[in-house]
């Protein structure tokens, strides 16, 4: 029943539209009350890159229960922890991460750039800077942020090579089964000299990536990688390597380099990959 009213909308092109606005309206109205909640710690603390305002403590977000122990027992930066979200602006804390690069690392201004799965703050910070083409595998959910985004599979970009002066593919990779394909892509359409960001949810312990791209099952997928419709937890070093054997130079900043960025409440342990071809 479920499935064929889902079917339904879809083919009268507004199920995608629904679903934001139910999902606007709760998150609204969830972010009116926080932002009741969190006035008394408004004026000193951290810094919101995306909108200046500053508290003693932002609004924390826990792994849901599912999720928990593959995160917890393999130590995942994955974006959880106290002081997540912005209670202006809701900004999270891996938004802000990126940001703080692209404002203070990286010269966007008349670039093209490749945005997949485009997070809206930062798109619409990207935007009015640089010719930004947005693209995903499942376009519909991100239709309400780019009108114009493209069908692209990561695996298989119909770009032509050496085309973008960067690609940002946030938190994608690890829920592609073949990701050394994507990265190849990902290297094929970068000009030379071009900046990939290609964050991950990463592990510094377990010594080597655990995954399982076989696996479909989305429990599953929770109680081994950490969320429903991941297929794996990349150790960080693997991961590197995996980046650089599709031809990338990779420098990774670690806590200590980005310590300017602790203002903005950046995760603790959080690194940022500073990808070049
Ligand atoms: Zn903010």
């Amino acid at each position: 029943m479920k499935q064929s009213l889902i079917g339904f909308l879809k083919r009268l092109r507004i199920y995608y539209e629904l679903q934001y606005l139910f999902r606007n309206t709760i998150i609204s109205t969830h972010h009116f009350f926080l932002r009741r909640k969190y006035r008394s710690k408004k004026g000193q603390g951290f810094t919101c890159n995306f909108c200046g305002e500053s508290y003693s403590g932002l609004v924390p977000e826990y792994p849901e229960e599912q999720d928990r122990n593959a995160i917890e027992k393999n130590n995942v930066i994955a974006g959880y922890g106290e002081n997540v979200f912005c209670p202006t602006c809701f900004s999270t804390n891996r938004e802000r991460l990126i940001l703080a690069m692209l404002q203070n690392r990286i010269d966007v201004a008349g670039k093209t750039i490749l945005h997949f799965a485009p997070e809206r703050k930062i798109y619409e910070w990207l935007a009015p800077k640089a010719k930004v083409i947005t693209a995903d595998l499942e376009t519909g959910f991100y239709k309400v942020i780019d009108k114009n985004i493209r069908c692209e599979n990561i695996t298989s970009l119909s770009f032509d090579s050496g085309i973008f002066d960067m690609v940002i593919a946030n938190h994608v990779l690890e829920h592609v089964p073949d990701d050394a394909a994507a990265m190849k892509e990902i290297y094929r359409v970068l000009k030379p000299g071009g900046i990939a960001m290609l964050q991950v949810p990463f592990s510094e312990t377990p010594g080597q990536t655990m995954e399982d791209v076989a696996i479909k099952n989305p429990a599953m997928q929770s109680a081994l990688f950490g969320q429903k419709d991941h297929v794996r937890i990349y150790d960080l070093k693997d991961y590197i390597s995996r980046l650089e054997k599709a031809g990338v130079k990779v420098t990774y900043c670690n806590d200590d380099n980005l310590a300017e960025f602790k203002k903005h409440a950046i995760q603790k342990g959080e690194g940022f990959l500073m990808i070049t071809k």
